[in-house]
């Protein structure tokens, strides 16, 4: 009788802690008030991301992907990967989108629509960190956690398919490739994937913060990153695009020194100068001459204004000396990347749900990043909002920064990533539709 009692309370616990909360409509006494209802639904994703053995097998993934990175645009292994997962999990998709990318959905397939995004691609790098699941591929590494960013994703995925029932909307999951080249977002939100989207979510593991720290900030959040290649020509035999180069240089300095306001922290760099011999001839002035460079800047403003003052600059300097110019700021191999702008209200919900799943202690609000993130394109659509999930475990040496061929992920934050994405799009879609029924 002793057995068959605790026979019975271990049945009824795997019930209480597997089974979803009943939906409100279904509930016992039908008046849950929202709070309630949002706090236990909270605490059932906590309790499906905690599972030992729902972080073994996100590990898993993403140690899997791990060892086969691909870069921008070739990570046809990786969504293989994904859509796998997905099929394993009944979870509808369409691919392929850009090239590489999967688009799932969750929920009723009706609107309102909420989207999460996890980036896909790897970096040209050497990974040099000595473990059992190191790259198999020479020159190429998972240098910036984008693997750990699908591996959250799905993670999301199967606890919003627990919840599919209770979703008052659908949520759409995006599997991105090419960030690093700043390009994926663009050619996915040529695809449609983000219409008839109300709201978008993003993560990025940094090593700025300790694990499980969420970090993020209403409006300007990242700069934009733009690119400059000038081709300089002389245009008479006496023309030298060499002092027209110099002039460029100096002169674009003082767009930063002289003219932009200096609380809004512009900067232009020239990293690049090509022209005259490569052989020691001395005595021959090149017909053109190139520079290239960077420049970056928080506000949408000053950074397109920055661009089309780099221009103004370089075609008036070679004006001066007799020569013409050519100035790309668009070009496909320097793609520019615009400035991450939250949106507030969106901000406002990310801090909510991080309050609950990792804590008030562990949200923060932070000062903008020089860092740029192809994200921002979304954001150029559809209101949304990144945030940064710390993983900096100095105890276990996991404190490289992101590019960095000694770059490693502390993977215990991510069932925590997890619970962030499905609760971002859970409890965004639960409020919209209370509001709906508010205003009718
Ligand atoms: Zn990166
Ligand atoms: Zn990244």
């Amino acid at each position: 009788m002793k057995k068959m009692i605790s026979l019975l309370c271990f049945i009824v616990v795997v019930i209480i802690t597997t089974a979803p909360p009943p939906s409100s409509s279904s509930s016992s006494n039908g008046d849950l008030q929202n709070s309630s209802r949002v706090k236990l639904v909270d605490d059932y994703i906590l309790r499906v991301a905690n599972d030992v053995g729902f972080g073994d097998w996100m590990k898993n993934i993403r140690r899997e992907i791990h060892e086969y990175p691909e870069v921008g645009f070739e990570e046809t292994r990786t969504s293989s990967v994904i859509r796998r997962e997905l099929e394993k999990m009944s979870i509808a998709y369409r691919w392929p989108v850009a090239s590489t990318g999967v688009v799932a959905t969750i929920g009723s397939a009706l609107p309102p629509f909420v989207a999460l995004r996890a980036d896909m691609d790897a970096l040209p790098i050497q990974e040099l960190v000595e473990w059992e699941h190191k790259s198999k591929i020479d020159g190429k590494m998972h240098a910036c956690g984008h693997d750990a960013h699908v591996a959250m994703l799905l993670g999301a995925a199967k606890i919003l398919k627990q919840l599919e029932n209770q979703l008052q909307g659908t949520v759409v999951l995006i599997f991105q490739p090419a960030e690093e080249r700043g390009e994926g977002a663009k050619e996915m939100i040529k695809e449609g994937v983000v219409e008839n989207v109300e709201a978008i979510f993003g993560l990025h593991l940094v090593v700025s913060s300790d694990s499980g720290v969420v970090v993020t900030r209403p409006g300007e959040f990242l700069a934009g990153c733009g690119c400059f290649k000038a081709l300089i020509h002389a245009k008479t035999a006496s023309s030298n695009p060499i002092l027209a180069v110099s002039a460029s240089i100096i002169s674009l300095q003082h767009i930063v020194s002289r003219e932009a306001d200096p609380l809004d922290t512009p900067v232009v760099s020239v990293a690049m100068v090509d022209g005259g011999s490569h052989d020691d001839t001395l005595n021959v002035i090149p017909e053109s001459v190139s520079i290239a460079g960077t420049f970056r800047a928080f506000s949408k403003k000053t950074f397109y204004a920055l661009g089309q003052r780099i221009q103004e600059v370089i075609k008036a300097q070679a004006g001066v000396y007799g020569c013409w110019c050519v100035v790309d700021l668009e070009g496909n191999e320097y793609p520019s990347v615009p400035p991450t702008v939250n949106d507030k209200r969106i901000y406002e919900h990310v801090i909510q749900v991080s309050n609950a799943i990792v804590g008030k202690d562990n949200t923060q609000t932070t000062q903008p990043f020089m860092g740029s993130e192809d994200f921002a394109f979304y954001l150029e659509k559809i209101p949304g909002a990144l945030a940064f999930l710390g993983m900096r475990n100095a105890k276990a040496g996991l404190v490289h920064s992101p590019h960095s061929p000694y770059y490693s992920v502390d993977e215990q934050v991510l069932p925590t990533g997890s619970a962030l994405h499905a609760t971002f799009a859970y409890t965004y879609l639960f409020n919209h539709f209370n509001q709906s029924l508010l205003t009718i």
